[in-house]
Protein backbone atom coordinates (compact mmCIF):
# COMPACT_ATOMS: atom_id res chain seq x y z
CA UNK A 1 0.00 0.00 0.00
CA UNK A 2 2.63 2.48 0.75
CA UNK A 3 4.72 1.72 -2.28
CA UNK A 4 1.37 2.67 -4.63
CA UNK A 5 0.83 5.73 -2.52
CA UNK A 6 3.37 7.46 -4.74
CA UNK A 7 0.64 7.26 -7.26
CA UNK A 8 -1.41 10.08 -5.67
CA UNK A 9 0.46 12.46 -6.63
CA UNK A 10 3.22 11.64 -9.27
CA UNK A 11 2.10 8.42 -10.65
CA UNK A 12 0.10 10.25 -13.73
CA UNK A 13 0.53 13.90 -15.06
CA UNK A 14 -2.63 15.98 -13.90
CA UNK A 15 -3.63 17.82 -16.84
CA UNK A 16 -6.52 19.14 -17.85
CA UNK A 17 -8.30 17.36 -20.37
CA UNK A 18 -9.33 20.69 -22.17
CA UNK A 19 -6.16 22.41 -22.92
CA UNK A 20 -8.34 25.58 -23.73
CA UNK A 21 -9.90 26.30 -20.50
CA UNK A 22 -6.98 25.39 -18.65
CA UNK A 23 -5.21 28.11 -20.26
CA UNK A 24 -7.52 30.76 -19.83
CA UNK A 25 -7.16 32.78 -16.85
CA UNK A 26 -9.65 31.78 -14.36
CA UNK A 27 -11.45 34.26 -12.13
CA UNK A 28 -11.04 32.62 -8.79
CA UNK A 29 -7.22 33.30 -9.76
CA UNK A 30 -7.73 36.89 -9.59
CA UNK A 31 -7.62 36.93 -5.79
CA UNK A 32 -4.27 35.26 -4.67
CA UNK A 33 -3.64 36.51 -1.05
CA UNK A 34 -2.56 35.05 2.31
CA UNK A 35 0.69 34.02 4.03
CA UNK A 36 2.22 31.52 1.61
CA UNK A 37 2.17 28.75 4.12
CA UNK A 38 -1.14 28.67 4.78
CA UNK A 39 -3.66 26.36 2.78
CA UNK A 40 -6.99 27.62 4.68
CA UNK A 41 -7.26 31.03 5.84
CA UNK A 42 -10.77 31.95 7.43
CA UNK A 43 -10.73 35.96 7.99
CA UNK A 44 -13.96 36.58 10.49
CA UNK A 45 -16.32 34.23 9.37
CA UNK A 46 -19.83 34.93 10.33
CA UNK A 47 -22.74 32.13 9.27
CA UNK A 48 -26.70 33.40 10.03
CA UNK A 49 -29.33 31.30 9.21
CA UNK A 50 -32.84 32.59 8.42
CA UNK A 51 -36.11 30.76 9.04
CA UNK A 52 -39.06 31.43 10.25
CA UNK A 53 -38.38 31.66 14.09
CA UNK A 54 -36.24 34.24 13.16
CA UNK A 55 -32.01 34.70 12.58
CA UNK A 56 -29.43 32.14 13.92
CA UNK A 57 -26.29 33.01 14.43
CA UNK A 58 -24.03 29.32 13.84
CA UNK A 59 -20.43 30.45 13.07
CA UNK A 60 -19.41 33.93 15.31
CA UNK A 61 -16.49 35.02 13.68
CA UNK A 62 -14.16 32.82 13.11
CA UNK A 63 -10.54 33.46 12.42
CA UNK A 64 -8.36 30.28 11.47
CA UNK A 65 -5.54 29.16 9.52
CA UNK A 66 -4.03 25.64 8.73
CA UNK A 67 -0.78 25.23 6.87
CA UNK A 68 0.19 22.83 4.38
CA UNK A 69 0.58 19.51 5.54
CA UNK A 70 -1.19 19.86 8.56
CA UNK A 71 -3.51 16.85 9.40
CA UNK A 72 -6.26 18.65 11.90
CA UNK A 73 -8.93 17.43 13.70
CA UNK A 74 -11.91 19.16 15.04
CA UNK A 75 -13.98 18.62 17.45
CA UNK A 76 -17.32 19.90 19.33
CA UNK A 77 -20.67 19.05 20.37
CA UNK A 78 -23.25 18.57 17.85
CA UNK A 79 -24.42 21.40 16.98
CA UNK A 80 -21.37 23.26 17.48
CA UNK A 81 -21.50 24.45 13.88
CA UNK A 82 -18.37 21.94 12.48
CA UNK A 83 -20.09 20.92 9.11
CA UNK A 84 -21.10 24.63 8.47
CA UNK A 85 -17.92 25.17 9.66
CA UNK A 86 -16.40 23.12 6.80
CA UNK A 87 -18.92 23.98 4.33
CA UNK A 88 -17.52 27.40 4.24
CA UNK A 89 -13.97 25.99 3.45
CA UNK A 90 -15.40 23.83 0.61
CA UNK A 91 -17.05 26.32 -0.67
CA UNK A 92 -20.28 24.29 -0.39
CA UNK A 93 -22.30 27.14 1.69
CA UNK A 94 -21.28 30.54 1.84
CA UNK A 95 -20.81 32.92 4.77
CA UNK A 96 -22.46 35.53 5.56
CA UNK A 97 -19.55 38.15 6.56
CA UNK A 98 -16.07 37.08 6.41
CA UNK A 99 -13.28 36.09 3.83
CA UNK A 100 -11.85 32.59 2.77
CA UNK A 101 -8.77 31.83 1.12
CA UNK A 102 -8.05 27.93 0.18
CA UNK A 103 -4.73 27.79 -1.16
CA UNK A 104 -4.20 31.51 -1.89
CA UNK A 105 -6.99 32.02 -3.48
CA UNK A 106 -10.17 34.21 -2.03
CA UNK A 107 -13.18 31.53 -2.93
CA UNK A 108 -16.24 33.66 -2.46
CA UNK A 109 -15.38 37.57 -3.54
CA UNK A 110 -16.33 38.04 -7.16
CA UNK A 111 -16.61 34.25 -7.63
CA UNK A 112 -19.71 32.66 -8.98
CA UNK A 113 -21.13 29.41 -7.62
CA UNK A 114 -20.45 27.51 -10.95
CA UNK A 115 -16.62 28.93 -10.90
CA UNK A 116 -16.53 27.43 -7.44
CA UNK A 117 -17.94 24.63 -8.32
CA UNK A 118 -15.73 23.61 -10.81
CA UNK A 119 -12.76 24.85 -8.56
CA UNK A 120 -13.46 22.51 -5.72
CA UNK A 121 -13.74 19.38 -8.33
CA UNK A 122 -10.19 20.29 -9.26
CA UNK A 123 -8.71 21.60 -5.81
CA UNK A 124 -10.58 19.71 -3.05
CA UNK A 125 -11.21 16.36 -1.91
CA UNK A 126 -14.15 16.10 0.30
CA UNK A 127 -14.99 12.75 2.20
CA UNK A 128 -18.66 12.36 3.77
CA UNK A 129 -19.67 10.06 6.87
CA UNK A 130 -21.98 8.43 4.77
CA UNK A 131 -19.83 8.36 1.98
CA UNK A 132 -22.05 9.20 -0.82
CA UNK A 133 -20.93 6.56 -3.85
CA UNK A 134 -23.21 6.28 -6.24
CA UNK A 135 -25.09 3.10 -5.70
CA UNK A 136 -25.25 2.00 -9.68
CA UNK A 137 -21.68 2.37 -10.19
CA UNK A 138 -18.87 0.21 -9.32
CA UNK A 139 -15.77 1.34 -6.82
CA UNK A 140 -13.64 2.06 -10.09
CA UNK A 141 -16.69 4.26 -11.71
CA UNK A 142 -17.79 5.88 -8.77
CA UNK A 143 -13.65 7.13 -9.05
CA UNK A 144 -13.18 7.97 -12.38
CA UNK A 145 -16.81 10.41 -12.13
CA UNK A 146 -14.19 12.71 -10.09
CA UNK A 147 -11.92 12.95 -12.91
CA UNK A 148 -14.70 13.28 -15.48
CA UNK A 149 -16.89 16.13 -14.00
CA UNK A 150 -13.40 18.12 -12.77
CA UNK A 151 -12.04 17.32 -16.67
CA UNK A 152 -8.80 16.23 -15.69
CA UNK A 153 -6.71 13.72 -17.09
CA UNK A 154 -7.31 12.37 -20.08
CA UNK A 155 -10.07 10.25 -21.28
CA UNK A 156 -8.39 7.56 -21.80
CA UNK A 157 -5.89 7.51 -18.78
CA UNK A 158 -9.13 7.45 -16.26
CA UNK A 159 -9.73 4.23 -15.49
CA UNK A 160 -5.97 3.18 -15.04
CA UNK A 161 -6.04 6.10 -12.37
CA UNK A 162 -9.27 5.07 -10.93
CA UNK A 163 -7.66 1.57 -10.17
CA UNK A 164 -4.76 3.14 -9.23
CA UNK A 165 -6.10 5.52 -6.57
CA UNK A 166 -8.47 2.12 -5.35
CA UNK A 167 -5.10 0.43 -4.85
CA UNK A 168 -3.85 3.17 -2.56
CA UNK A 169 -6.75 2.61 -0.57
CA UNK A 170 -5.97 -1.66 -0.86
CA UNK A 171 -9.43 -1.69 -2.76
CA UNK A 172 -8.44 -3.00 -6.20
CA UNK A 173 -9.62 -6.33 -5.72
CA UNK A 174 -12.88 -4.74 -5.22
CA UNK A 175 -13.18 -2.75 -8.24
CA UNK A 176 -15.65 -4.18 -10.47
CA UNK A 177 -18.02 -4.54 -7.33
CA UNK A 178 -20.63 -2.23 -6.49
CA UNK A 179 -20.89 0.03 -3.15
CA UNK A 180 -23.33 -2.64 -1.62
CA UNK A 181 -21.87 -5.64 -2.27
CA UNK A 182 -18.32 -4.07 0.27
CA UNK A 183 -18.51 -3.43 3.89
CA UNK A 184 -19.08 0.28 5.00
CA UNK A 185 -15.61 0.21 6.02
CA UNK A 186 -14.42 -0.02 2.48
CA UNK A 187 -17.09 2.09 1.01
CA UNK A 188 -15.44 4.57 3.13
CA UNK A 189 -12.34 3.96 1.78
CA UNK A 190 -13.37 3.81 -1.69
CA UNK A 191 -15.08 7.39 -1.19
CA UNK A 192 -11.62 8.95 -0.14
CA UNK A 193 -9.90 7.32 -3.16
CA UNK A 194 -12.68 9.28 -5.18
CA UNK A 195 -11.43 12.16 -3.24
CA UNK A 196 -7.68 11.42 -4.21
CA UNK A 197 -8.88 11.01 -7.89
CA UNK A 198 -8.08 14.43 -9.20
CA UNK A 199 -4.46 14.99 -6.50
CA UNK A 200 -6.20 17.48 -4.84
CA UNK A 201 -3.58 19.26 -2.17
CA UNK A 202 -6.35 19.55 0.42
CA UNK A 203 -8.75 16.92 2.29
CA UNK A 204 -11.69 17.88 3.69
CA UNK A 205 -13.59 14.80 5.87
CA UNK A 206 -16.56 15.51 7.95
CA UNK A 207 -17.09 12.56 10.50
CA UNK A 208 -15.29 10.34 7.98
CA UNK A 209 -15.18 7.63 10.81
CA UNK A 210 -19.05 7.86 12.25
CA UNK A 211 -20.56 5.26 10.69
CA UNK A 212 -17.88 3.09 11.06
CA UNK A 213 -16.33 0.21 13.64
CA UNK A 214 -13.11 1.07 15.52
CA UNK A 215 -11.32 -1.64 13.31
CA UNK A 216 -12.44 0.46 10.07
CA UNK A 217 -11.82 3.58 11.81
CA UNK A 218 -8.33 2.74 12.25
CA UNK A 219 -7.58 2.00 8.69
CA UNK A 220 -9.34 5.74 7.79
CA UNK A 221 -6.92 7.49 9.88
CA UNK A 222 -3.75 5.27 9.09
CA UNK A 223 -4.67 5.96 5.88
CA UNK A 224 -4.99 9.53 6.45
CA UNK A 225 -1.51 9.91 8.34
CA UNK A 226 -0.04 8.49 5.82
CA UNK A 227 -1.27 10.97 2.97
CA UNK A 228 -0.53 13.55 5.42
CA UNK A 229 3.11 12.87 5.55
CA UNK A 230 3.08 12.70 1.64
CA UNK A 231 1.97 16.54 2.26
CA UNK A 232 -1.66 16.26 1.67
CA UNK A 233 -3.37 18.70 4.13
CA UNK A 234 -6.08 17.45 5.83
CA UNK A 235 -9.20 18.76 7.90
CA UNK A 236 -11.26 16.16 10.04
CA UNK A 237 -14.29 16.87 12.10
CA UNK A 238 -14.52 13.94 14.19
CA UNK A 239 -17.18 12.84 17.16
CA UNK A 240 -14.20 10.78 18.75
CA UNK A 241 -11.68 11.98 20.73
CA UNK A 242 -9.93 9.05 20.54
CA UNK A 243 -9.20 10.56 17.41
CA UNK A 244 -7.56 13.59 18.01
CA UNK A 245 -4.25 11.93 19.61
CA UNK A 246 -3.36 11.01 15.72
CA UNK A 247 -3.75 14.60 14.34
CA UNK A 248 -1.14 16.72 14.45
CA UNK A 249 -3.48 19.86 15.77
CA UNK A 250 -6.57 19.92 17.44
CA UNK A 251 -9.46 22.32 16.73
CA UNK A 252 -12.65 22.69 18.96
CA UNK A 253 -15.39 24.84 18.65
CA UNK A 254 -17.83 25.82 20.95
CA UNK A 255 -20.86 26.79 20.15
CA UNK A 256 -19.73 28.88 17.24
CA UNK A 257 -16.72 29.91 18.30
CA UNK A 258 -13.03 28.32 18.61
CA UNK A 259 -11.19 28.11 21.54
CA UNK A 260 -7.81 28.72 21.94
CA UNK A 261 -5.60 26.44 21.33
CA UNK A 262 -3.11 27.60 24.27
CA UNK A 263 -6.49 26.90 26.72
CA UNK A 264 -7.50 23.16 25.08
CA UNK A 265 -3.67 21.86 25.81
CA UNK A 266 -3.28 23.35 29.02
CA UNK A 267 -6.81 22.85 30.37
CA UNK A 268 -7.93 20.11 28.42
CA UNK A 269 -10.28 18.22 30.87
CA UNK A 270 -12.13 21.38 31.30
CA UNK A 271 -15.94 21.81 29.81
CA UNK A 272 -16.04 23.43 26.71
CA UNK A 273 -17.87 26.57 27.84
CA UNK A 274 -15.42 26.76 30.63
CA UNK A 275 -12.58 26.98 27.41
CA UNK A 276 -14.51 29.21 26.02
CA UNK A 277 -15.23 31.47 28.72
CA UNK A 278 -11.16 31.75 29.08
CA UNK A 279 -10.68 31.94 25.59
CA UNK A 280 -12.52 35.05 25.37
CA UNK A 281 -11.59 36.91 28.86
CA UNK A 282 -7.69 36.21 29.03
CA UNK A 283 -5.45 38.55 28.52
CA UNK A 284 -2.64 38.26 26.25
CA UNK A 285 1.38 39.99 27.12
CA UNK A 286 3.87 39.43 25.72
CA UNK A 287 7.64 39.43 28.21
CA UNK A 288 10.36 40.25 26.52
CA UNK A 289 13.59 37.77 27.27
CA UNK A 290 14.50 37.12 31.01
CA UNK A 291 11.55 39.22 32.22
CA UNK A 292 10.18 38.53 35.12
CA UNK A 293 6.54 37.50 35.23
CA UNK A 294 5.82 36.16 38.81
CA UNK A 295 8.09 38.01 41.68
CA UNK A 296 8.76 35.31 44.31
CA UNK A 297 7.06 36.16 47.78
CA UNK A 298 4.11 38.21 45.98
CA UNK A 299 0.11 37.44 46.43
CA UNK A 300 -0.65 35.50 43.08
CA UNK A 301 -4.02 37.05 41.25
CA UNK A 302 -3.63 35.31 38.24
CA UNK A 303 -2.99 31.86 36.06
CA UNK A 304 -0.69 32.00 33.90
CA UNK A 305 -0.72 29.62 30.24
CA UNK A 306 2.51 29.76 28.52
CA UNK A 307 1.03 30.42 24.14
CA UNK A 308 4.51 30.66 22.85
CA UNK A 309 8.11 30.50 24.00
CA UNK A 310 9.29 29.28 27.17
CA UNK A 311 9.60 30.36 30.87
CA UNK A 312 12.05 29.18 33.59
CA UNK A 313 10.81 29.05 37.32
CA UNK A 314 13.51 29.87 39.45
CA UNK A 315 13.99 29.17 43.43
CA UNK A 316 14.47 32.76 44.54
CA UNK A 317 15.27 36.18 42.92
CA UNK A 318 18.72 37.38 42.23
CA UNK A 319 22.32 35.23 42.35
CA UNK A 320 21.46 32.25 44.80
CA UNK A 321 18.53 31.33 42.61
CA UNK A 322 18.77 27.68 41.47
CA UNK A 323 16.99 26.79 38.28
CA UNK A 324 14.01 24.69 38.91
CA UNK A 325 11.91 24.28 35.38
CA UNK A 326 11.07 25.45 32.20
CA UNK A 327 7.89 25.32 31.17
CA UNK A 328 6.73 25.56 27.69
CA UNK A 329 3.94 26.18 25.08
CA UNK A 330 0.86 24.78 26.62
CA UNK A 331 2.16 24.69 30.28
CA UNK A 332 0.45 26.67 33.23
CA UNK A 333 1.91 28.22 36.11
CA UNK A 334 0.84 30.26 39.13
CA UNK A 335 -1.67 27.38 40.17
CA UNK A 336 0.14 26.48 42.82
CA UNK A 337 -0.54 29.85 44.64
CA UNK A 338 -3.97 29.72 43.31
CA UNK A 339 -5.19 26.50 44.63
CA UNK A 340 -3.12 26.58 48.12
CA UNK A 341 -3.88 30.70 48.21
CA UNK A 342 -0.93 32.04 48.77
CA UNK A 343 2.09 34.04 47.69
CA UNK A 344 4.09 33.26 44.76
CA UNK A 345 7.00 29.98 46.52
CA UNK A 346 8.76 30.45 42.92
CA UNK A 347 10.01 32.90 40.37
CA UNK A 348 8.79 32.97 37.49
CA UNK A 349 10.44 34.55 34.18
CA UNK A 350 10.94 34.83 30.66
CA UNK A 351 13.61 32.39 28.58
CA UNK A 352 16.03 33.47 26.15
CA UNK A 353 13.52 34.85 23.60
CA UNK A 354 10.19 36.67 24.15
CA UNK A 355 6.99 34.49 25.88
CA UNK A 356 3.74 35.04 25.32
CA UNK A 357 1.19 33.90 28.23
CA UNK A 358 -2.52 34.28 28.45
CA UNK A 359 -3.63 35.55 31.82
CA UNK A 360 -6.48 34.58 33.69
CA UNK A 361 -7.89 35.96 37.35
CA UNK A 362 -7.86 33.41 40.13
CA UNK A 363 -11.67 34.13 41.16
CA UNK A 364 -12.66 33.04 37.55
CA UNK A 365 -10.68 30.20 37.61
CA UNK A 366 -11.12 28.75 40.96
CA UNK A 367 -15.38 29.13 40.04
CA UNK A 368 -14.08 26.89 36.78
CA UNK A 369 -12.11 24.76 38.64
CA UNK A 370 -14.72 23.75 41.28
CA UNK A 371 -17.56 22.81 38.36
CA UNK A 372 -14.65 20.27 36.95
CA UNK A 373 -13.49 18.05 39.13
CA UNK A 374 -11.25 16.35 36.86
CA UNK A 375 -9.42 19.38 35.97
CA UNK A 376 -9.25 19.58 40.05
CA UNK A 377 -7.40 16.41 40.47
CA UNK A 378 -4.67 16.61 37.38
CA UNK A 379 -4.35 20.44 38.77
CA UNK A 380 -3.71 18.76 42.27
CA UNK A 381 -1.10 16.23 41.06
CA UNK A 382 0.64 18.72 39.13
CA UNK A 383 0.66 20.73 42.22
CA UNK A 384 1.69 17.97 44.34
CA UNK A 385 4.43 17.03 41.82
CA UNK A 386 5.82 20.92 41.24
CA UNK A 387 5.78 21.34 45.54
CA UNK A 388 7.96 17.71 45.86
CA UNK A 389 10.68 19.52 42.93
CA UNK A 390 10.74 22.82 45.29
CA UNK A 391 11.25 20.63 48.77
CA UNK A 392 14.23 18.68 46.51
CA UNK A 393 15.54 21.97 45.60
CA UNK A 394 15.67 23.28 49.28
CA UNK A 395 17.34 20.37 50.68
CA UNK A 396 20.07 20.42 48.20
CA UNK A 397 20.53 23.89 49.10
CA UNK A 398 20.82 22.67 52.49
CA UNK A 399 23.54 20.25 51.63
P1 LIG B 1 -22.37 20.18 13.86
O1 LIG B 1 -21.83 19.70 12.55
O2 LIG B 1 -21.32 20.72 14.78
O3 LIG B 1 -23.22 19.16 14.54
P2 LIG B 1 -23.87 22.01 12.19
O4 LIG B 1 -22.85 22.89 11.58
O5 LIG B 1 -24.44 20.95 11.34
O6 LIG B 1 -23.33 21.43 13.57
O7 LIG B 1 -25.09 22.90 12.69
C1 LIG B 1 -24.93 23.95 13.60
C2 LIG B 1 -26.29 24.57 13.85
O8 LIG B 1 -26.73 25.21 12.66
C3 LIG B 1 -27.36 23.57 14.21
O9 LIG B 1 -28.14 24.13 15.24
C4 LIG B 1 -28.16 23.43 12.96
O10 LIG B 1 -29.49 23.14 13.25
C5 LIG B 1 -28.02 24.78 12.29
N1 LIG B 1 -28.08 24.69 10.84
C6 LIG B 1 -27.20 24.02 10.06
N2 LIG B 1 -27.54 24.13 8.76
C7 LIG B 1 -28.65 24.89 8.72
C8 LIG B 1 -29.51 25.37 7.67
N3 LIG B 1 -29.25 25.10 6.39
N4 LIG B 1 -30.56 26.13 8.01
C9 LIG B 1 -30.82 26.42 9.30
N5 LIG B 1 -30.07 26.01 10.34
C10 LIG B 1 -29.00 25.24 10.06
MG1 LIG C 1 -21.99 17.88 11.51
Amino acid sequence: MKASLDKVSTGSTRRSAKPSQSRRKSALAAHAMSHPDAMIDLHGIVKTFKNAAGEFTVLKGVDLTINRGEFVSIVGKSGSGKSTLLNMMTGIDHPSAGKVVIGGTDIYTGVTESQRSRWRGRNLGIVFQFFQLLPMLTLVENVMLSMDYAELYDFDERPERALEMLKVVGLEKFANKLPISVSTGQQQLAAIARALACDPPLLVADEPTGNLDSKSADAIIDLFEELSRKGKTIVMVTHDPSLTSRTTRNIILSDGELIDETVSRALPLLRHRHMLEITKSAVRVTYGPHEVILDCNRQVENIYLISNGAVDVMSASGARARHLARLRSGDLFGEIELLRGGKSIACVRAGDKPVEVLIFPRADFLRIVEESPITAEALGRMVQARLEQHRSAARARKQ
